[in-house]
């Protein structure tokens, strides 16, 4: 994937972690609270887990130290 920023290739890779909560994303400053995990709102649909572990296919940029992957969040 090329850079939509500055033109150069960008690098794909896996962004993990240990997968315990859910990846949520929420507008505004504030992260997801309680209320929404409740109901399942915010959860970012790009996002594959296992037992013990997260994954998502991302592309970085590494001269605009971006990172992008596609996703949707659940409403
Ligand atoms: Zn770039």
């Amino acid at each position: 994937m090329i850079c939509p920023f500055c033109g150069k290739e960008m690098e794909k890779g896996i962004l993990s972690g240990d997968g315990r909560s859910r990846v949520r994303w929420k507008a505004g400053d504030k992260k997801a609270d309680l209320s929404d995990t409740l109901i399942d709102s915010g959860r970012v649909t790009a996002v594959s887990y296992t037992l013990a572990s997260f994954t998502v296919e991302s592309y970085f940029c590494a001269a605009c130290k971006k990172m992008i992957f596609d996703t949707d969040v659940k409403k």
